[in-house]
């Protein structure tokens, strides 16, 4: 993505894609904002990295790159600036700063969270790792670094499946994400179970099993039922629906195609239907539907992730400027967690 300096430019911009959603003076407000942060971008020679869950306005506003967490930190270790500005949610700046350990990585709110990420700790992994010696850990890209060390490999909803199976071991320990699992599960063909942090109701270890999971969960994705589904079916009889694989089992098998936020897009990009559902954050749908406006997208979507909500152009600017928040992770965690990722990132 190339990134306008000057309000007008940006404005035109984004009323080009945006008029029909966003009122005029709040886009116009927004490009003075992101004209000031493009401009103090370049002053300071930092990167931009956007997430799909960002809002409209900022999504197609300041971002140098935009994409899923995995791709955007991928993209700041071929860049060569000093700071690199991560508009997402800290475990995603902390992924870029596990790739990119000699820049300044900075989160632009610290209260950008996640349910799935706080789930689980380093000390629960160690725990399980305790419970199934000898068993090797899968880790979702959507935890924090220690809880990454900890881990034999990562992996993202995209490459989840391939990840498992290039362990070619009879059982898997896959967390923190218990739908993520339960989907990779039924794809592989293998027997899942979910220890819980109870020790008193420790799992029995004669079971047929061939996964071990978490009972961890992202918040938005949780929340999409069959019923919206089916309710949604009614309606319009020819929609597609895409799901993210954060969503319940039941909620995947019912929808007409699931993939991460990448593929998601590639499939609207790529088909031709009558009409699109994304279950996934309201943000990403709004961003596609403006990239795609021949497209016919349902906005029937009404959940947000309160942790990407964070991030506002105004926090961004505001981190520019006092370079606040900064990622840091002790070297022994980041190195540990490196190894993790460095091996996914071979499978692909
Ligand atoms: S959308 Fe879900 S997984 Fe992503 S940051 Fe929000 S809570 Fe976490």
């Amino acid at each position: 993505m190339t990134t306008a300096t000057t309000t007008e430019a940006i404005y035109d911009n984004l009323s080009r894609l945006l008029s029909t959603t966003v009122p005029d003076f709040e886009l116009r407000l927004k490009a003075e904002l992101a004209s000031e942060i493009n401009r103090l971008k370049v002053e300071k020679n930092a990167v931009i990295l956007g997430h799909n869950y960002m809002e409209p306005a900022l999504f197609y506003s300041i971002p140098d790159y935009v994409g899923d967490s995995l791709e955007l930190s991928r993209k700041a270790a071929q860049s060569n600036k000093d700071i690199i500005v991560f508009c997402g949610v800290k475990f995603m700046a902390e992924t870029a700063k596990i790739l990119n350990p000699t820049r300044k990585v900075l989160v632009p709110s610290e209260k950008a969270g996640c349910s799935l990420a706080a789930s689980i700790t380093a000390e629960d992994v160690r725990e399980l790792k305790a419970q199934f010696p000898g068993v090797p850990v899968v880790t979702y890209i959507n935890t924090y670094a220690d809880v990454k060390a900890e881990s034999d490999i990562c992996c993202t909803s995209g490459n989840a499946v391939a990840v498992v199976n290039s362990l070619n071991t009879d059982k898997v320990i896959f967390i923190p994400d218990e739908y993520l699992a339960a989907n990779v599960a039924r794809e592989t063909g293998k027997q899942i179970i979910y220890p819980t942090k109870d020790p008193k109701q420790r799992f029995r270890n004669d079971l047929n099993y061939q996964m071990i999971g978490w009972p961890g969960r992202c918040e938005v994705h949780e929340k999409f039922t069959v019923e919206d589904i089916a309710n949604v079916r009614k309606q319009f009889p020819d929609v597609v629906i895409l799901a993210h694989p954060e969503c319940s089992p039941e909620v995947v098998a019912a929808s007409d195609f699931s993939g991460s936020t990448t593929a998601m897009i590639k499939f609207v990009e790529k088909t031709n239907a009558p009409h699109y559902l994304m279950l996934t954050e309201c943000s990403m749908g709004d961003n596609v539907a403006a990239a795609n406006p021949d497209k016919e997208m349902l906005r029937l979507c009404s959940i947000r992730c309160p942790h990407m909500n964070q991030i506002t152009l105004e926090d961004t600017l505001e981190a520019l400027q006092k370079e606040q928040f900064e990622i840091v992770i002790d070297e022994e965690i980041r190195r540990r967690a490196y190894n993790a990722v460095e091996r996914m990132l071979h499978i692909g």
